[in-house]
């Protein structure tokens, strides 16, 4: 198993997950709360110095368990690829400047051309940032993400794919990570996330309603779903896994609530559904 799930020393929070917290709140909230970790998202640090930023979550006995996110590197215009090689070294030295160890690549497509040329297009992508995240000691962890997510987000839609490109760059710094809920249908799910071994980076939580009302904002608390979260968090522990569980929830109902009492509610859930 994943950390000692009987407490909340391995409870992450992504700060998209309380969108209407700014980082600083969700620092101070998810502190005083007893939650010991928090992953980053990018426009959070909006207008922010990015270090200052960092000690002050670390300062709140936060631990900064990644950044979120890079990656976007497909697109037909080769113009835009090379944008997107130095935005991705942009959020390297972000990461590096707020203490996060972790890059999340949601790595990308672009309807204007086929899946194949975009898998081969974020193959250069990491290959170019590479060096730069070794550099920095950032690692790299490639999200799959769901095939409804395939024509704009990401050509990386199995976690046997992510496993086939991070094992392709053979580095420590480049893995993936497994969030539920892009993989949770995968009848290989089991033995991919065995497969990934030292290679499973990060680890994020949710669940899938039915019906789903936005395929992207409608994601559900863990347990108010059709995930079977507790056996795949055994396989993750199976895989040697014992990092953080990362709540990241996009959820337009769960913004609309008061975000203290939603708090609250994803410590139940995470410990009823653990
Ligand atoms: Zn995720």
């Amino acid at each position: 198993m994943p950390g000692d799930l009987t407490d909340f020393t391995k409870l992450c929070i992504h700060t998209i997950t309380t969108k209407p917290w700014k980082v600083e709140e969700a620092a101070e909230n998810y502190s005083r709360e007893g939650i010991k970790g928090i992953s980053v998202w990018r426009d959070a640090l909006d207008g922010r110095n990015i270090g200052k930023t960092g000690l002050l979550l670390r300062n709140k006995g936060l631990e900064i368990v990644s950044l979120v996110r890079g990656g976007f590197f497909p697109s037909v215009s080769t113009d835009i690829r090379r944008k997107a090689i130095e935005e991705n070294k942009k959020a390297i030295d972000e990461a590096a400047l707020l203490g996060a160890p972790l890059l999340v690549l949601v790595c990308g497509a672009d309807p204007a051309q086929p899946l194949k040329v975009s898998i081969s297009q974020i193959k250069n992508g990491i290959e170019a940032v590479l060096p730069y995240a070794e550099k920095q000691n950032i690692k790299l962890a490639i999200e799959p993400l769901h095939p409804l997510y395939s024509d704009t987000r990401s050509a990386i839609n199995t976690l046997s794919q992510a496993n086939d490109l991070a094992e392709y760059f053979n580095s420590s710094f480049v893995g993936v990570a497994v969030d539920v809920y892009h993989v949770w249908w995968d009848p290989h799910l089991k033995n991919e996330i065995i497969r990934c071994g030292n290679n499973l980076f990060a680890f994020h939580i949710c669940d899938w309603l039915s019906p789903t009302k936005d395929l992207l904002n409608d994601r559900g608390l863990m347990g108010e779903g059709c995930i079977p979260l507790k056996e795949i968090r055994d396989w993750v522990g199976q895989a040697g896994f014992t990092g953080f569980n990362e709540v990241e929830i996009f959820s337009n109902r769960f913004w609309a609530e008061d975000q203290h009492r939603f708090l609250k509610n994803i410590k139940k859930a995470y410990l009823e559904n653990s």
